[in-house]
């Protein structure tokens, strides 16, 4: 509930905020604790700055023990993790590659190290052609290194059509043409092995795409959950965060153990996804406590400055549901995924937007 002593609080809190940043930064760090610190602020390097980088959590441990070893000639990290399926990552993307007997299928082509991935295939899959290669999505940070294939002749680049227009639009960043596109579904058979694509919308703002290797119990789903961490900003910067929060279930309907998300380089499993789900509902379920008391926050706050400037009493509301999301999901998170107080902020943030316009 608002109420006046609340206002004086957050005003106090901005007051602390400006001190902060223009002189005095003792006084404010002294009384900061790690709830009152507002983890959106700038990173400082000052200690005594109560947004200290050391005030940030540590990776966990568990996290961390989950890390693949890169190999230090090649700076990547190879491995079969499934029959004919391999899994590449240079620490940050993530992609893979499946042998099949009769040429190989590369899913997606992350530039920061697809100019490494012909030889890896080379290595791995020696004497198969590439034959098909599968784009996620239309970001340039999965697929802006394709044009490392285009040498490969009758090289098949498939894609959901709803993303050839903005790479036809975005050429220059090291896109191949799809040559095979589809609406809704496409599946592939290919010597051994067999690919199932279907569309989907979770990220970005065209269409997403789920792969599915139905022997490997292998799904593809770029740009979802973050294993061993909490999401990236904003929840893996999805276009839209209702749809990021149906992702789950219908991945869940796969028979998998085992997911490729793009990102971090850890492989996630059934139980990451399963987390991931529990911990966007957590942060839903406190943004919707805290919406309904949100207008009245702006109200009472406008009314508190004299109904002058209504714009930062807006902000004033937001922050106030964004900081008691952000308080609540961190402390209830810190000790299951790493990098929660990084990012739930911005989780709490996107949540609020998402239901101010819905
Ligand atoms: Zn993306």
């Amino acid at each position: 509930m608002m109420n006046r002593q609340r206002i004086l609080m957050l005003l106090a809190a901005y007051a602390g905020i400006a001190t902060m940043t223009v002189a005095d930064s003792s006084a404010i760090s002294m009384a900061a604790t790690a709830a009152e610190r507002i983890t959106a602020n700038a990173v400082s390097l000052d200690p005594d700055d109560p947004n200290y980088y050391k005030s940030f959590a540590p990776e966990l441990a568990k996290t961390l023990a989950r890390v693949p070893q890169l190999d230090p000639e090649t700076g990547l990290f190879v491995e079969e993790v499934k029959p004919n399926l391999f899994y590449v990552t240079e620490g940050i993307y993530t992609s893979a590659f499946l042998k099949t007997g009769d040429g190989v299928v590369v899913f997606d082509a992350p530039p920061s190290f697809a100019h490494k991935l012909p030889e890896v295939i080379h290595q791995h899959a020696p004497g198969e052609a590439i034959k098909y290669l599968i784009y996620s999505h239309d970001h340039a940070d999965h697929i802006g290194g394709a044009s490392v294939f285009g040498g490969v002749e009758g090289l098949n680049v498939i894609a959901a059509s709803g993303v050839v227009e903005s790479i036809s639009e975005e050429s220059h960043r090291g896109f191949l043409p799809p040559t095979i596109t589809f609406e809704q579904a496409y599946d592939l058979t290919l010597g051994d092995e067999v690919v199932e694509l279907k569309t989907a919308s979770f990220h970005s703002e065209n269409v997403d795409l789920i792969v599915y290797l139905p022997r490997q119990k292998f799904v593809m789903a770029v740009d979802t959950i973050t294993p061993g961490e909490a999401p990236f900003m904003n929840f893996g910067a999805t276009a839209d965060v209702g749809r990021y929060l149906k992702f789950f279930d219908e991945i869940l309907k796969y028979d998998f153990d085992i997911i490729l998300s793009g990102h971090v380089s850890l492989l996630g499993n059934r139980d990451d996804v399963l987390e991931a789900k529990e911990y966007a509902f957590d942060v839903n379920s406190s943004v919707l406590r805290g919406m309904e008391t949100f207008l009245e926050q702006f109200n009472t706050t406008f009314e508190a400055f004299e109904y002058a400037n209504p714009n930062l009493a807006y902000r004033v509301a937001i922050e106030s549901v964004r900081r008691e999301c952000s308080v609540e999901v961190i402390d209830k998170w810190k000790d299951r995924l790493s990098v929660v107080d990084v990012w739930a902020d911005s989780h709490c943030q996107a949540m609020i937007l998402y239901y101010i316009m819905h």
